[in-house]
């Protein structure tokens, strides 16, 4: 799969499954996604994010040449992207 497509899939702030609108929960501290209905504590969420990012990371791996430059710059961004939101 090319790497670009499993970010633009699931975004850095979005479901980790579907991509979807994560809500938050002040009560229960969780966060429901509007697409799927999965619902994730904080730590989960953050699990998720890092195996996807290492997906990422093996995905461009697996490319060659100056592709993979691109590929990496636009993942940087699209993790860095993420962090900012939180
Ligand atoms: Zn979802």
């Amino acid at each position: 799969m090319r790497p670009q497509r499993v970010w633009r899939r699931r975004g850095p702030s979005g479901c980790p499954e579907c991509g979807g609108l994560l809500l938050y929960d002040r009560d229960t501290k969780t966060y429901t996604c509007q697409s799927c209905g999965r619902v994730y504590t904080r730590e989960e969420l953050a699990e998720a994010r890092r195996r996807i990012a290492e997906e990422i990371k093996q995905a461009i791996a697996q490319e060659t040449g100056e592709e993979r430059e691109q590929y990496y710059r636009e993942y940087l961004k699209w993790y860095l992207s993420g962090e900012k939101e939180r």
